[in-house]
């Protein structure tokens, strides 16, 4: 300690020593879904069928990989083709000349992820999830530099431990506020999916005011909700989005512990899966994108023309592309089917994700913050809460930037803004949420009003823009699809069935 002090005094960086607070891995297995899913995985592994097929897999994020990983562990032989030169897609990441870790979008892993728990528990990589405490933590939009937090108290069922994190909560809302709102949700808990299901024409607002809930609960609660779900504003999301996710979240014990991978994806998440992949007989392919789906006269897939000029033949097809990528690829003769229609209504939207590293530490919090700023969804400082992007003395700050188009709620186009824009709208907001912290630059006019008690200096940033992200969920967007709605259209339907992720 004292030699570390002296090294520290005489300018030598001293590799750091501090433990991580990381959290056990809570139950997440004691649950239907969990094992739902898990009958169905073994079920794949028991099964192999005597006909090898050949699939061919377009796109390499986590959906494609995660199907060729299923396909091949079944008897097939599944191939994913990727058209970028990394895998992951929204998860994909890249090293800067520095080797600083560039991200596409910062991730966090939910306790009610009954897939990915599965999955991480077949590739034995449970171990590279740092779990955080089982709260949740809001900024104060009211007292700048303040947080306010939800705490689930260990040993208390759901739904009864999110009641009580609620009850408990004080800064929030008022005692007569959180009467208000339970009751609206109830149907949600008592009827299940159905009633969730029957929300889909209304706006989380319009739901909210239908149901008398109070109006602050919009800007306390579901517009940093509404944008960690979705990138979008409330008025604008569909309230089934939302009680999907509280239905799922709340029904489960540790359903809203977090956790963050310890290091960039591509590494830690994709590359397992890939050779799980190639273990089993598959194969993965980078830069190989995908041009056409071509089809035969009777609309079945003759072959996927490459952008190479090479054609893939193979017994089933697999799109794993955005869907409005798929959009453009769904085939002349299949435009007109009712089930290819349904595109035509999914827009992709965009979202912004930042990277900004400051010249010293700032007052950090080991865990996922929601902002409830008007540009800015959820960010953390991963110097903190990731174990591969430690520093011990200057945060980096991972910013999910929402919502950032008309289409979202925003007012301003911001991904057609330069990085410089972005940055110092940003930098506003952070010297609003963290007065005593940011410092005041002249490089970013936002930050002009800065008391002299802030510090922090921005030494770097990287901007990135996905134009297309997720889908917008806005009202109507989720019916269900009855697949009566269907029935007759076997003449030209294509017998390798293209599906969209
Ligand atoms: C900023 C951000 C934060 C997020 N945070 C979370 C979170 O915390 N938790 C969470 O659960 N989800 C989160 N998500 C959502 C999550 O990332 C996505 O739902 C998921 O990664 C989608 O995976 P996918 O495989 O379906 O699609 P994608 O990741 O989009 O993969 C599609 C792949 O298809 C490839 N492709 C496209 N066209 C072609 C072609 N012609 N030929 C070959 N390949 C092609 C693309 O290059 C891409 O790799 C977040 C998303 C973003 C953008």
């Amino acid at each position: 300690m004292m030699q570390a002090l002296y090294l520290t005094l005489v300018g030598i960086r001293v590799p750091s020593t501090r433990l991580y607070k990381d959290y056990p891995k809570p139950n997440v297995e004691n649950t239907d879904p969990y094992r739902e899913f898990q009958a169905l995985s073994t079920k794949f592994r028991q099964n192999i069928p005597n006909s090898k097929k050949k699939v061919a897999i377009i796109g390499g994020g986590l959906s494609g990989l995660a199907c060729a990983k299923y396909l091949a562990e079944a008897g097939h032989e599944p191939t994913v083709y990727e058209a970028r030169g990394v895998l992951g897609g929204k998860v994909s990441a890249w090293q800067d000349e520095d080797g600083d870790w560039i991200e596409t979008g910062l991730h966090i892993f939910f306790g009610a992820y009954p897939n990915m728990m599965n999955l991480f528990d077949e590739l034995g990589i449970h171990d590279r999830l740092q779990w955080k405490v089982h709260k949740m933590i809001f900024a104060m939009q009211q007292l700048p530099g303040e947080f306010t937090t939800f705490d689930f108290i260990p040993g208390i069922p759901a739904p009864f431990n999110f009641g009580l994190a609620i009850l408990l909560n004080q800064k929030m809302l008022t005692f007569s506020e959180k009467l208000q709102t339970a009751p609206p949700l109830l149907p949600m808990l008592i009827e299940g999916q159905s009633f969730i299901d029957a929300q889909d024409e209304l706006s989380v607002t319009e739901f909210m005011r239908k149901y008398g809930m109070p109006e602050r609960i919009n800007e306390e609660v579901f517009i940093a909700m509404a944008k960690a779900l979705d990138f979008i504003d409330p008025d604008k999301l569909s309230m089934t989005v939302v009680l999907t996710a509280m239905n799922r979240f709340l029904n489960e014990d540790n359903g809203l512990q977090m956790a963050f991978l310890d290091g960039n994806q591509p590494d830690r998440l994709c590359e397992p899966m890939k050779k799980s992949i190639e273990k089993n007989g598959g194969t993965v392919m980078v830069s190989s994108p995908v041009k056409e789906i071509v089809t035969n006269p009777d609309g079945s897939v003759a072959h996927l023309l490459m952008r190479s000029g090479d054609t893939v033949v193979a017994d089933e097809y697999v799109s794993a592309m955005p869907v409005d990528i798929m959009r453009r690829f769904v085939p002349k003769s299949w435009s007109a089917m009712p089930f290819f229609r349904q595109l035509d209504e999914l827009e992709g939207i965009p979202v912004i994700n930042l990277h900004m590293w400051f010249d010293r530490k700032l007052a950090a919090v080991d865990h996922l913050c929601f902002s409830r700023s008007p540009l800015l969804s959820v960010y953390a400082d991963m110097s903190v809460t990731c174990k591969e992007y430690h520093d011990e003395e200057r945060s980096m700050l991972e910013l999910v930037f929402a919502p950032c188009s008309p289409l979202a709620g925003g007012e301003v186009n911001w991904i057609a803004k330069t990085d410089e824009e972005i940055i110092d709208a940003t930098m506003g907001e952070l010297a609003r949420l963290f007065p005593t912290e940011i410092a005041a630059d002249e490089k970013w006019p936002s930050t002009k009003d800065q008391s002299p008690l802030g510090q922090a200096r921005l030494r770097k940033y990287v901007v990135v823009k996905v134009p297309r992200s997720v889908y917008a969920a806005i009202p109507g967007r989720n019916k269900e699809v009855d697949p009566r709605q269907f029935e007759g259209e076997g003449k030209g339907q294509p017998k390798e069935e293209v599906v969209s992720a």
